[in-house]
């Protein structure tokens, strides 16, 4: 049965049993107290008389205030208010919103990172689709022979092992580049998005000797090459967020012209605020796509420079955006790209996807090793201290959602991300800050009797302690 713990329960005694009366059913009391054995005929406590009710309740509003009496999780909704679906902007689930791993190609350019091994990308490759992500870019074959030979067994892998992921690579809008991604399609047996970049904005243009004319010509002559070639073509502006709306016009309505079907609106240097992308997005729909009578792909592809690109990503979706573009962690570029993990936990818990994200500490912890950047602790949700704490008020709320052998409850009361849906939990610890409560939690957690001068040693220890004790030292204390 749904219960709802948020009623409050009245424990005032009706007038006809002697009590002090409004508030609760009189016939309730009385088929209560008749079917309840050993409860006072008169005047009996509210304690009693609650736990007498918790049988009998009508309402079934009782149960959550009751240690070891499971909560449906539908009664969540009426423990948290959530002011994020206020807004009806907000991402929804109207369509499903698409995520393209950039990890593999955008990732790699962080200038911190050890370019893994081919038998490392294929394992990463094979988590992406375990977290059921729309498409990879495979890298920039144009790049190398190293870069090529990687691009095309990844390609092989999706094939061979049947991955639900499509597959892009990138390019620059020159035939060198786009040609050996139609020899990997080719190769390896499935299509592969050819995504052709080039610079759009006035300042790139002034320091490259650019002209309008110069950059026209350039999409026109790689769409159609690609298109020629059978790939099909997501045309990428680069510093989309500071180019002028006529040349953005005319560029992806000359890239559409020639066949591209996607197009993706860069934040190249990570200009962007989210009122910027909303305002870019809505140009882009309104004056190219609408206008171009055809089904065009709208992609964001942000990055971190700001801080903002999380919630730019956030509003490109809220703006109309159909996909994404981010990598493990935020590895990119200079200081980085959108942050897959953090985009699939904000898509996950505005109710826009739906899906098993138990793998995805697994996803970061492997591309964290790979290459070579670990996970700082205060990291969102995959970092170590992310569902850790040894603060006496935080702890003590945690402890007492867990004596009532409620886990989701335990999770959410002081955290707005549920462990449990990302295969973690709560980790109460003893420090300066602690109290009590976090002791004798700690001590049953492992097995150890928290008798009361046990519990006042490591109380006093971590009273006295500049940090939170580690687990020997609270050990040296118990003995
Ligand atoms: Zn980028």
């Amino acid at each position: 049965m749904s219960r709802s713990p948020l009623t409050t329960f009245k424990f005032s005694i009706p007038a006809s049993d002697g009590g002090a009366g409004p508030g609760l059913d009189p016939q309730l009391w009385t088929r209560v107290r008749r079917q309840k054995v050993g409860i006072p005929k008169t005047k009996p406590t509210a304690f009693q008389f609650h736990e007498a009710v918790f049988e009998h309740c009508p309402l079934g509003t009782c149960g959550a205030m009751r240690d070891n009496e499971p909560r449906t999780s539908a009664s969540m909704n009426e423990l948290i208010y959530d002011w994020n679906k206020a807004d009806v902007t907000n991402v929804t689930t109207a369509k499903r919103p698409l995520l393209n791993d950039e990890t593999l190609r955008d990732g790699l350019q962080s200038p911190s990172i050890d370019d893994p091994p081919i038998e490392k990308k294929i394992e990463i490759l094979h988590l992406m689709a375990d977290l059921r992500l729309d498409s990879a870019n495979l890298g920039l074959p144009g790049a190398g022979a190293r870069a090529r030979e990687h691009a095309l067994r990844l390609a092989r892998e999706i094939a061979s092992a049947h991955l639900p992921i499509h597959a892009n690579c990138a390019a620059r809008t020159v035939e060198s580049d786009i040609h050996p991604i139609a020899e990997i399609s080719q190769s390896a047996g499935i299509q592969v998005e050819a995504a052709t970049f080039l610079g759009s904005s006035p300042i790139r243009q002034y320091a490259e000797d650019w002209t309008l004319d110069f950059l026209l010509r350039a999409t026109e002559q790689a769409v159609r090459y690609a298109r020629s070639l059978g790939l099909p073509v997501m045309y990428v502006t680069e510093d989309t967020t500071r180019a002028r709306p006529e040349t953005l016009r005319q560029l992806y309505s000359t890239a559409i012209r020639n066949g591209a079907q996607a197009i993706a609106v860069c934040d190249t240097v990570g200009h962007a605020t989210p009122a910027g992308v909303r305002a870019l997005l809505q140009f882009i729909l309104d004056e190219v796509v609408k206008p171009s009578g055809e089904s065009i792909r709208v992609d964001w592809h942000g990055h971190s420079d700001r801080g903002l690109a999380v919630c730019n990503s956030l509003a490109a979706f809220e703006a109309g955006a159909d996909q994404v573009h981010a990598t493990a962690l935020g590895i990119g570029e200079r200081v980085g790209n959108t942050p897959m993990d953090q985009m699939l936990v904000n898509l996950k818990l505005s109710g826009a996807i739906d899906r098993d994200l138990t793998r995805l500490k697994d996803y970061c912890a492997v591309i964290s090793e790979a290459v070579g950047i670990p996970i700082p602790p205060n990291y969102p949700v995959v970092g170590a201290d992310a569902f850790r704490t040894a603060t006496g008020v935080h702890a003590a709320a945690v402890i007492k959602a867990y004596r009532k052998n409620d886990f989701e409850l335990a999770n959410q009361v002081y955290s707005g991300v549920p462990s449990h849906w990302f295969g973690l939990e709560q980790k109460i610890e003893i420090g300066p800050m602690s109290g009590k409560s976090n002791v004798i939690y700690w001590l049953e957690k492992r097995g150890l009797k928290p008798d009361p001068e046990r519990v006042e040693r490591i109380l006093s220890a971590a009273k006295n302690a500049d940090r939170v004790l580690r687990e020997e030292e609270i050990m040296g204390v118990v003995q």
